[in-house]
């Protein structure tokens, strides 16, 4: 009886054994997940992680084509919507970039009321403080920009254009959400004007949708005059944290 029992108490250590070795392979696996997946552990990532994180399929989404995007699993599109206007929105708040685009229908036909009032807000607040700030431009239909973008390739060729012009639908001028200020120049933001808006243009709601250092993640190079309104809360949440939006919402950005 007492060999059935010690043989009991081998099985159960090495029972006990196994489930331990197993844990640590759990372990060591969800440790080396990418920061990328929608289900690592809150804290196996060095990168603050918003709560309202989205994992979208990686290509080949457009708004235009596929919306529901079934190629994902429901839960990671908790929250994620493409609208019947073909657009897509994310909290609310419209997102565009290289690998997701508006319908070539998709127009306003200007500036959002609430992205004027709050650029006459800032204009004023940067006058009080010694600043001029202007718009340089603003809504872009799809037609001008197929037609910008055109031009572009035909100067830059079709690499250097793709770098800091989007292709048409692809622009956020598209959704009048979007304004380029003062200068098309990347040495706008090292000015007192430019450094102004960067640390400034969230009290307003606006961000610097092109930061320097994350084209690889944006897809765009740096553009200091580039601002997307998303109203304060969300500005403010990306200009604290220096996510960009498609990090903010784990979005790729890639054609
Ligand atoms: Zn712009």
């Amino acid at each position: 009886m007492s060999t059935h029992r010690t043989d009991r108490r081998i099985t159960a250590g090495l029972v006990i054994g196994t489930v331990a070795i197993a844990l640590a392979v759990v372990a060591t696996v969800v440790e080396s997940r990418p920061a990328q997946s929608s289900h690592a552990s809150p804290t196996a990532s060095d990168t603050p992680r918003p709560t309202a994180s989205k994992t979208l399929p990686s290509r080949g989404i457009t708004s235009g084509a596929a919306p529901g995007a079934a190629a994902a699993p429901v839960d990671d599109l908790a929250g994620v919507t493409f609208d019947s206007d073909g657009v897509l929105r994310i909290d609310g708040h419209v997102v565009v970039n290289k690998s997701f685009a508006l319908p070539a229908t998709f127009g306003p036909g200007d500036l959002d009321p609430a992205l004027v009032a709050a650029f006459q807000a800032m204009q004023a607040e940067a006058a009080a403080a010694g600043f001029s700030l202007w718009i340089l431009s603003g809504y872009r239909s799809h037609a001008h920009q197929t037609d910008n973008y055109t031009q572009r390739v035909a100067e830059v060729g079709q690499e250097t254009a793709d770098r800091g012009m989007a292709r048409p639908g692809h622009s956020e001028h598209q959704t009048g959400l979007a304004i380029d200020v003062n200068s098309l120049s990347t040495s706008f933001g090292s000015t007192p004007t430019g450094q102004w808006v960067a640390q400034n243009a969230y009290r307003f709601g606006f961000v610097v949708r092109y930061p320097d250092g994350k084209e690889a993640v944006t897809g765009f190079k740096y553009e200091p005059w580039h601002l997307r309104y998303l109203g304060v809360e969300l500005a403010t949440e990306l200009t604290a944290s220096g996510l960009t939006l498609e990090e903010y919402y784990r979005l790729p950005s890639a054609y």
